[in-house]
Order: C-alpha cells, then sequence, then structure tokens
C-alpha cells in the first residue's frame, strides 16, 4: 500500500464567479520574506503525473507529486513564476522573495546582553546534594539540539560537592582534578557531605545471565565508565576513593569475565578494571546495591537470530510526527512502517522482538529506554529519517552510534544500508543520541534516508522500500553475528 499524498487537495476558485477546481499546486517550500543567499529553494507538489515549471524551465515531477528547482536569486524584489499543468488545464503561482546579499546586525540592547552574559556566567556555590533517579554527568557546560555531552548515567543516592551553577547546570566537583556538570533538576541539596573513602573487598562471580562484580565502599561515590577495545575491557573511574581492598575474590564460573584488576589512577581516582574473554561486549550496567557498586556484566545470547530478543524503536510518533516531507508523509509512520517489516523478517528468522511502540502511541525516551532494559534485550536499533540539506539530490544514509563498542555493528549496518546505492552520508560517532547512551545492550541509530530530499522521499512513499531497507538491516545484524562467532574461534 502506498502512503498517500495529502498535499494535493487544494482547489482554488477560478475568477469570474464560477467555482472551477484547478490543477493542484502547493509550494510548500521557498516563500520567504527576505533571504540572503541567492541560491534559493522551491519545492511544490501536484498531482503525481503532472508537468511542473519554474520560472520557465521544464522540472521532474516526482510519483509523490512533488517538484523542485533551484533558484539563483537577483539583489532585492523577486518573483518566481510556478506553472503546473496536467494536459487539461494548468495552475500557476508567484513566488515573492527578497534577497538581501548583507545580512542585518544583531542588535542587542545592553539590558538583553547583560542578561546573556549573567546566564552564561558561572556562578560560585558551596554546598552538597545528592542525585536522584535518572541523574548524568555531563563532561562540560556546552550545550546542542541533543543536550550537553554526556559522559554516562549516575545513579541515585549519590553526594556530590557542588561548586557552582550556570543556566540550568550545576557543576560538581568528582575528585580533586575532575569536575563535571549535573542537570539542576536531577540534584537536591542534602546535609550529607563528600569524602574521600577506602575500597573494601571485592566479589567477582556469575549470577544468572550475568556476571557480576561488586566492590563493596562505606558510601555512594560518583563513577565514570567506558569500554575500550584491543583488548576490550569495562573500565569503571569512582571518584574520591583510595584503595583498601586487599581481598578480591574471584570465583571460576565467569562466562564474561577473563579478570579483574584496579588502577589508582589518581589519589582519589580508583578504576576498576574488566577484561573481557572475549572481543565482544554484550553490554554492562553499573548501579549500587545498597553502597556496593555493582557492575552487572551481560553474558553473550545464542549466536544466532533464532533466540536472540531484539529492541526495535520506531523514532517519534503521536503528537510527535518527526521530519515531514514536501508532500506530507510523516516520518513516525515511515519509521514504524520499516520497524515493522524488519520485526516480521527478524521473527521470521526466530528472533523474538521488543517494540518501544507498535503503533502512533508517543513513549518519552526514558520509556522507551526502560521498556527495552526490563526485557533485557540482546541489542537494539532505532530508526529514523532524516531531514536537512538540498530537496533536489540524493543526501544519503548515515548510522549513529554514541560507544565505541557500537561502532563496528554500526558499520555494517552503514555498509549494507549504501549497498541500496544511498549516498554515505556519514558514520557518525559518540552521537548524543538519548537511545544510544545505555551501557546495558549494543545500540545503533539508523538515519535511513532524507525525508525532505524529493528523490529520497519518493523511495521513502514506497513501502516495498521499507521492505528492502528491512532485509538490508537483518544482513547486518547477521554480519555482526558472523563476526562475533569468528572472534570466538580466534
Ligand atoms: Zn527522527
Amino acid at each position: 500500500m502506498k502512503i498517500r499524498i495529502i498535499g494535493w487537495v487544494l482547489l482554488s476558485m477560478g475568477i469570474c464567479g464560477t467555482a472551477q477546481a484547478a490543477v493542484p499546486l502547493k509550494i510548500v517550500r521557498g516563500e520567504r520574506d527576505t533571504v540572503y543567499q541567492q541560491k534559493h529553494y522551491i519545492v511544490g507538489v501536484t498531482n503525481p503525473g503532472n508537468r511542473a515549471q519554474v520560472n520557465g524551465k521544464s522540472v521532474r515531477v516526482y510519483k509523490t507529486g512533488s517538484f523542485g528547482a533551484e533558484v539563483m536569486l537577483k539583489e532585492g524584489a523577486n518573483s518566481i513564476e510556478v506553472i503546473v499543468d496536467d494536459g487539461m488545464g494548468q495552475n500557476e503561482k508567484y513566488v515573492k522573495v527578497f534577497y538581501s546579499k548583507k545580512r542585518p546586525e544583531k542588535l542587542y540592547t545592553m539590558e538583553r546582553a547583560k542578561k546573556t552574559m549573567a546566564e552564561n556566567e558561572l556562578k560560585a556555590c558551596d554546598f552538597n546534594a545528592v542525585s536522584k533517579e535518572g541523574a548524568y554527568l555531563q563532561y562540560g557546560d556546552g550545550d546542542d539540539r541533543l543536550g550537553g555531552s554526556k559522559m554516562g548515567f549516575v545513579d541515585a543516592g549519590i553526594v556530590f560537592k557542588v561548586t557552582g551553577e550556570k543556566g540550568g547546570l550545576y557543576k560538581v566537583q568528582l575528585s580533586q582534578n575532575r569536575y563535571a556538570f549535573i542537570d539542576k533538576d536531577y540534584l537536591e541539596p542534602t546535609e550529607m557531605t563528600t569524602q574521600t573513602v577506602n575500597t573494601g573487598s571485592w566479589h567477582v562471580g556469575k549470577n544468572g545471565k550475568y556476571d557480576r562484580v561488586s566492590v563493596s565502599l562505606p558510601c555512594r561515590l560518583p563513577y565514570h565508565s567506558w569500554t575500550e577495545l584491543d583488548p576490550t575491557r569495562i573500565c569503571v573511574d569512582v571518584f574520591g576513593a583510595m584503595n583498601n581492598s586487599n581481598w578480591i575474590t574471584q570465583l571460576n564460573d565467569t562466562e564474561m569475565i577473563d579478570y579483574v584488576d584496579f588502577l589508582q589512577v589518581d589519589s582519589d581516582v580508583y578504576r576498576v578494571i574488566i577484561k573481557l574473554k572475549q572481543a565482544y561486549s554484550w553490554g554492562y550496567s553499573v548501579a549500587y546495591e545498597g553502597n556496593n557498586l555493582v557492575i552487572n556484566v551481560k553474558h553473550a545470547p545464542e549466536l544466532s537470530l533464532r533466540g536472540m530478543k531484539i529492541g526495535l524503536d520506531a523514532g517519534h510518533g503521536g503528537k510527535y510526527p518527526g521530519a515531514i516531507s514536501p508532500s506530507g508523509l510523516k516520518e513516525k509512520d515511515v519509521n514504524l512502517s520499516m520497524v515493522k517489516e524488519l520485526k516480521a523478517l527478524l521473527e521470521a528468522k526466530g528472533a523474538s522482538i521488543v517494540m518501544s511502540r507498535d503503533g502512533d502511541q508517543e513513549p518519552t525516551m526514558a520509556e522507551r529506554k526502560k521498556t527495552f532494559k526490563d526485557a533485557e534485550v540482546d541489542l537494539m536499533i532505532s530508526i529514523h529519517n532524516n531531514s536537512g540539506g538540498s530537496p533536489l539530490v540524493e543526501m544519503g544514509s548515515c548510522t549513529a552510534y554514541k560507544h565505541i563498542v557500537n561502532r563496528e555493528l554500526a558499520a555494517m549496518m552503514q555498509n549494507r544500508l549504501t549497498e541500496l546505492g544511498h549516498k554515505n552520508f556519514g558514520l557518525i560517532g559518540n552521537f548524543n543520541f538519548s537511545l544510544n547512551a545505555p551501557t546495558e545492550y549494543p545500540n545503533v541509530l539508523l538515519e535511513v534516508l532524507f525525508m525532505s530530499s524529493l528523490p529520497e522521499e519518493e523511495k521513502l512513499a514506497d513501502t516495498l522500500y521499507h521492505k528492502k531497507v528491512a532485509k538490508q538491516v537483518v544482513l547486518a545484524l547477521e554480519d555482526y553475528i558472523k563476526a562475533v562467532k569468528a572472534a570466538q574461534q580466534k
């Protein structure tokens, strides 16, 4: 079934009082008061099969009914002629755009400037605060559309020394030489104090589907974890801790953990090192049980799609449509359709699927993550489609990951997507997308194509194409499983 195009129901009234259905024409991009760039895009929508002209030049009308052109503007007022015809009649519009070579200087009142300076100023503070559920550390006070760059999530109940505030952030001291930032919403003032403490004994063993490392501490301390490659090691820096672990019990029943070790990185920074037996990690979590720091390392699943539990996330949903294509396709619908195709193919291969949404719901990022974490998925794929750049050319696919351990999986996805002839928009590392943050399972984000690109919109409007994309994703998963198996046999 083709997704219907909503843009072409526009009728315009004929002159002389008689109502007459004109050839549908809607301008969806390019109607602007003033622009500061000479190169200007006009995008319109008519019925599929109609012809279109922009400033007298014929342009391609895609199967979606969308068409577009690049126009070089002259300085001052421009009137761009857009004509569509269906062989019986025609419709025309004049798009007015004013092109100014000089961008106006931004005018700031003194008051506004002062306010901006005050907002950007780091104010000194001196109090202690305790973390709430969902708290995460940021490396710095930077910001973009995805928020500041995350170091990682931390458990609740950790006391931080707050030394400054800036906008919505607190600056917290982690150790003598290290600080981070936390969103104010996740800290609450406390009477408890911070201190540098001695670490206690460790215990390493197996617990169900996980290997478990437990480090006893007298109180909850801040930490930062990551996975290294070659060799594959899970590392956790614990801030405010000095080694006094003179007893590390290691049971030999662990499946993933080869050995554990520690490093006193600084006089008050203690690193827990977990060397894995295998090159590939299937995720881990760090949390406190009482005051014990517990790192659960997930066992490898059965290395076959048969028996694997895969999380699928269709981006956006409900009142959040995501990107909208020129002809009116909504990203949320395209994402869900691709996820459903992928689900069918994976289930046919014996995998079990966990979806963050299976209809037009709008779960929050936290709810999506909880769905996958609670289900203990072996791997998660989030599907989106992109927007931006030129509407006239193909923009391509991109695949994103945050943690370096997920790079290979993302690269395999990217390779399989570009096999469809998609341009390579890039493999994006350290992507600050919320669903790339979890460490509990490998995860990647696919931005399959661009909703805003007319040639790509044409592909995205075709559900048969969604199946093609799903097939490539399955191939990439099989590539990954093959690589894991090969590494095990070494
Ligand atoms: Zn999206």
